[in-house]
């Protein structure tokens, strides 16, 4: 490819607004344009590395069993109100009418369409199992669409959906696909981790998440220092302390606190420990009123946790100030658990303090020397907050470290919920009818670009991995308008490149070979060859690979084979 033929718009600034590094040189390098919040144009350079990336995972899918097809985008919605998800899924789904006022949706993903198909397809257990998979856009309508095509609102997907006659068969596909997207993971040249994960609104038993590790990941995952144990902090057990809960010391006072709202200004005030101020929080329950949390002031409320208790909204809501007026008579800041006439949870180690301060349910008022089972009823006990680096791990082996990741991919033993609830039954060899074991396994292909970019870059631009580079080598003529040398030696080679099968970009502009280099380094191209008039002279060109400092001499003859073994051998690193 000749750059001159490209209208490639490279920009110096960091874009407004772009926080992190991948969409920062998504858009300086021209891979991705904005269309509008969360809709991307995909430019060529971005559509080369993402046809590798979606090609890699072709390649995983068929090697693990997989077989493709290519599902509709948009989505009737009865098939979603067979599955009950038509209200559940909220307002991610985008739905529309056509012209005679029949709903439909944006498949923000398709285990109704897939299982639709599945009922009317698979008759036998004699045709199980079979996985199915597609690599298509999907739409989800995001609250918060940002960090470029890494939360999108339409974004590319594969998905694949697996049917079993039973558990067994299902949990040996979950074992390929599992290795699979490690594969996947390993040839994109990412460090990566595979979690255990909640299963969310897909629903399911089982499931894990794939993580590439990145200080902008948007989800934090807790890993044992002493054992395998990997899960999303959503789901990681936060164990109850052990040791008893020391006895009342003091007695129950209520102190003055004008304008102490938050935890951090009550602990100054008080001079306290965070760990013994209680925060009270209160959320929407199932039934249109409230429910009380409790939890340690040092700690963090865990929504997924907390949606899952009996009588509480799923998805989690705050209540709106009218409610926290109607339960506890003042303003958020200053709620507290005694006296309170709704249902109480307290968090495991909140209920472990003695001798706590809380809010008092007045304006400007915070009770100290609080006691549970004293002065107040002993709450219902729960795990409801996020583990912290240094608690002990759940499996009882080692101690918690916590590090940020981005979720990639995600795979999950569904069972029977939508071959249940939509009819997906097969005869069994007894001729029984059954419903058939489902599973389910997303990877977001155009996140994938974002978090590679998240792992490999340098000050001046991307250093792509090479299996996803856009191009393998850039070829730079140094001013080749005023060479006559070079611009008979570039040709040739541009052609030999060409010939041996290189991806080479040929940079041609007539531009200064400061603004061609800074170009291709940004473009994180990996490996550059610059023919220039003093190299010609000894007959060679300057090699130089995206992630070295240094110029080598590479002899002009035989200099595509060179290049080729180098290619080669780029790549090779990242396969397995
Ligand atoms: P998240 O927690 O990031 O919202 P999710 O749990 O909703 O992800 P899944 O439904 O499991 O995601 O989708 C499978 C994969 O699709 C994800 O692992 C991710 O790579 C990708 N994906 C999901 N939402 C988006 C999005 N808004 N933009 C880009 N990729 C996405
Ligand atoms: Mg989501």
């Amino acid at each position: 490819m000749r750059l001159s033929e490209f209208p490639l718009n490279t920009l110096k600034e960091v874009p407004a607004g772009a926080e992190i590094v991948s969409h920062q040189l998504m858009l300086r390098a021209g891979l991705i344009r904005q269309l509008a919040a969360g809709l991307y144009t995909w430019l060529p350079l971005g559509v080369r590395v993402l046809r590798k990336v979606e090609a890699i995972v072709r390649e995983e899918m068929d090697r693990a069993g997989a077989q493709e097809l290519l599902m509709p985008m948009v989505q009737p919605a009865e098939l979603w109100r067979e599955s009950g998800r038509w209200d559940q899924f909220g307002p991610e789904l985008l739905r529309l009418r056509d012209r005679h006022q029949r709903d439909f949706c944006l498949g923000p993903t398709h285990e109704e369409v897939i299982t639709d198909l599945a009922r009317r397809e698979l008759k036998s257990y004699k045709q199980l199992p079979v996985n199915w998979y597609q690599v298509q856009s999907k739409f989800r309508d995001e609250i918060r669409p940002r960090f470029g095509v890494m939360r999108s609102r339409e974004f590319i997907m594969k998905d694949a959906y697996s049917f079993h006659l039973d558990e067994a068969c299902l949990a040996r596909t979950y074992e390929r696909m599992y290795a699979a997207y490690g594969r996947v993971c390993d040839r994109l040249g990412l460090a990566y981790r595979a979690v255990e994960a909640d299963t969310g609104s897909i629903g399911g038993n089982l499931s894990h998440e794939f993580h590439v590790l990145a200080e902008s990941g948007e989800d934090a995952i807790a890993f044992s220092t002493g054992s395998d144990y990997a899960a999303n902090v959503e789901l990681a057990p936060a164990l109850p302390p052990t040791a008893p809960r020391p006895a009342a010391d003091r007695t129950l006072e209520r102190v003055a606190t004008p304008g102490v709202r938050t935890i951090a200004e009550l602990t100054a005030f008080l001079e306290l420990p965070a760990a013994q101020c209680l925060k009270t929080l209160i959320v929407q329950g199932e039934d249109g009123g409230a429910v009380a949390l409790v939890i340690r002031g040092d700690h963090e409320l865990n929504a997924v946790k907390a949606e899952k208790l009996p009588g509480v909204a799923a998805p989690l809501r705050m209540a709106t100030a009218e409610q926290v007026q109607a339960a506890a008579g003042c303003e958020p800041g200053f709620v507290g658990p005694v006296g309170l006439g709704i249902q109480v949870y307290a968090d495991h180690a909140a209920l472990a303090a003695a001798d706590f301060a809380c809010g008092a349910n007045e304006a400007d008022a915070h009770l100290v020397g609080v006691n549970w089972g004293r002065d107040l009823p002993e709450p219902a006990a729960a795990d409801i907050r996020n583990v912290l680096a240094g608690d002990p791990s759940p499996d009882g082996q080692g101690t918690l470290a916590i590090a940020r990741g981005i979720e990639v991919g995600h795979v999950f033993q569904l069972g029977r919920k939508y071959s249940e609830s939509m009819g997906a039954l097969v005869l069994d060899a007894e001729g029984r009818e059954q419903p058939m074991f489902m599973g389910c396994y997303g990877i977001g292909v155009t996140r994938l670009v974002a978090a590679a970019i998240e792992q490999h870059f340098d000050d001046r631009g991307i250093v792509w991995p090479e299996t996803i580079a856009p191009f393998q080598v850039a070829l730079v003529p140094m001013n080749p308008q005023k060479s006559e040398a070079v611009r008979t030696a570039v040709e040739p080679l541009y052609q030999a490149l060409l010939e041996a099968g290189v991806e080479v970009l040929l940079d041609d502009r007539d531009v200064r070979p400061g603004v061609k280099f800074a170009d291709i380094e940004l473009l994180g191209i990996p490996h550059r060859v610059v023919v220039g008039e003093r190299g010609l002279a000894a007959g060679a060109l300057e090699y130089r690979s995206r992630r070295a400092e240094d110029n080598e001499a590479l002899p002009l003859e035989g200099a595509a084979a060179a290049l080729l073994e180098r290619v080669r051998q780029g790549i090779d690193r990242h396969q397995r």
